[in-house]
């Protein structure tokens, strides 16, 4: 009944993914069998990264972790652009060098990424370890003849390639120099990109044959994919954003260098709004990952990133983060009750004994999951799905006393094993249930402006109220932090606290 015991072995294949360029859902087919190579593009290692950085990486990771899940082998390539004009600008204002300016901002981003639960990738290949692979594909741009030098610059010709467009949907006369690309009167075509920069006077540059400098943005994801991938493989992945030009101008390299080029699914990712504008650097609306996760717990951030299908866009707002801080609560709450549970219970479990509505309900649980799933990765849905298994884990924990106890206990743990498988392959599992309400909870006292101790006192002086019979007071106080978004449970030994929601103020 575990999800993983594979029934049907050809399911392994039932996975569609919208592709960009077919712009249509397509049966995922690796062009070798069980073996899967992807290439997502990573970021430019200048300064902290942004929310809209975290979506794509958390989607991409849901990808990942679900191919592992359905036992492919991957291989996950994702760079580090450390050599761009950013980074150079950057260094030069904080009198750095760029090479290690850009160091410091890999290590914070792999920061970023441990916080949000992504996995590393299999490669991380950066540009300035990658200058011979990237020099000799440009001298095969050369070779073939889709490329021109021009005062040390090499240019790709965009008119020597005849499927220039088809990514991006972009006819010709709408093709405009990219944002990352000066208009240059010494280009034949004002499309036409930079393969090969020539520096300025005491730039970081490297020898090439067309004299020192550095290569343009889009080569390297060609080059270092080749290196790693081949010229022919499964999936390339990013923002929306790099549909045009990046994308499509890597296209338009690797063909020019190897005919045989082909990637069969290129898959792209919504956009973080914010009062439905692109949250961008470029547009100075955005918020740092490390900004967000002060205030709220990661793994709400990433379940409020899942929240949506990734291919569409996502408005960020407290609003949101407070409800995903809520709902996450929720499940480890849940979860952490079904732990304490069992630990008093000290029994052999069997699975034989679990009722038919218990089993029912895992297995509409795992085909809701897997069907999900394999639209086109929808994990709004697989988080709507968990409802019902919790809704059941907690009225076995609280209501059915009445029953048998081993019964219970024995669909208590069934349920608590299929949600955790697949908060496992969303990468919503804490290291631990109660670690991570505690950090919940520090982080909603945080918000609040609140310490501990000033919620304990309130309760301490709601509890002797009580005991006075001062309904009045004790209902006040209970008002008072509710409406601040704590909210207290009486227990048989006492009362407890817990970030709440704030009550909607009426109109
Ligand atoms: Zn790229």
């Amino acid at each position: 009944m575990a999800m993983n015991d594979k029934k049907n072995p050809s399911s392994q294949s039932d996975l569609w993914l919208y592709n960009t360029m077919s712009r249509k859902k397509e049966l995922f087919k690796p062009k070798v069998p069980g073996k899967v190579g992807m290439y997502v593009c990573g970021v430019t290692a200048y300064d902290l990264s942004h929310i809209g950085h975290a979506r794509v990486y958390v989607s991409f990771d849901v990808l990942y972790r679900y191919l592992k899940h359905l036992e492919y082998e991957v291989c996950y390539v994702r760079n580090f652009t450390d050599v761009d004009d950013k980074i150079i600008a950057r260094a030069k204002q904080l009198g750095e060098d760029p090479l290690s300016l850009s160091r410091r901002y890999c290590e914070e981003f792999h920061k970023d990424m441990t916080f949000l639960r992504c996995l590393p990738p299999s490669v991380e290949p950066r540009v300035s370890d990658h200058m011979p692979q990237i020099i000799s594909m440009i001298i095969q741009i050369l070779e073939n003849g889709c490329a021109y030098i021009v005062d040390g610059d090499v240019y790709f010709s965009v008119d020597k390639s005849p499927e220039y467009g088809r990514l991006s949907g972009r006819k010709s006369e709408d093709n405009r120099a990219g944002e990352r690309v000066a208009v240059d009167s010494r280009k034949k075509n004002p499309a036409d990109f930079a393969l090969w920069k020539s520096s300025k006077e005491g730039e970081t540059y490297w020898d090439s044959p067309w004299g020192p400098g550095r290569p343009g943005w889009h080569i390297e994801c060609s080059a270092m994919s080749a290196a790693y991938l081949g010229y022919s493989f499964d999936i390339h992945g990013g923002g929306m954003d790099l549909v045009f030009p990046h994308h499509e101008n890597e296209i338009a390299q690797s063909c020019a260098a190897c005919s045989s080029s082909n990637i069969s699914y290129w898959l792209h990712n919504g956009f973080v709004t914010i009062d439905s504008e692109k949250m961008s650097k470029s547009l100075g609306n955005f918020f740092t990952i490390r900004q967000v996760i002060e205030l709220y717990h990661p793994l709400a951030l990433r379940l409020f990133l899942i929240g949506t299908h990734y291919r569409s866009p996502i408005n960020y707002s407290d609003l949101q983060l407070e409800s995903a801080s809520d709902r996450i609560y929720y499940i480890y709450q849940t979860l952490q009750d079904c732990v304490d549970f069992l630990k008093q219970q000290n029994i052999e479990l069997q699975e034989k004994t679990i009722p038919g509505d218990i089993l029912n309900c895992i297995n509409k649980f795992q085909n809701d999951f897997v069907s999900a799933m394999s639209n086109d990765l929808h994990t709004s849905d697989v988080l709507a799905a968990l409802y019902d298994p919790m809704r059941i884990i907690n009225d076995l924990l609280n209501t059915r006393k009445g029953k048998k106890q081993a019964l219970r206990a024995e669909s208590i743990a069934a349920l608590e094993k299929s949600i955790k498988h697949v908060l496992t392959i969303l990468g919503l599992m804490p290291s631990s249930y109660s670690e991570a309400l505690q950090e919940l909870k520090q982080k909603a006292l945080h918000r609040l402006k609140l310490t501990e101790d000033e919620i304990l006192q309130k309760i301490e002086e709601r509890t002797s109220a009580r005991n006075n019979k001062d309904y009045e007071r004790s209902d006040a106080i209970r008002k008072e932090l509710a409406a601040k978004g704590i909210a207290l449970m009486d227990n048989p030994d006492g009362t407890t606290w817990k970030p709440a929601l704030p009550p909607v103020p009426s109109p």
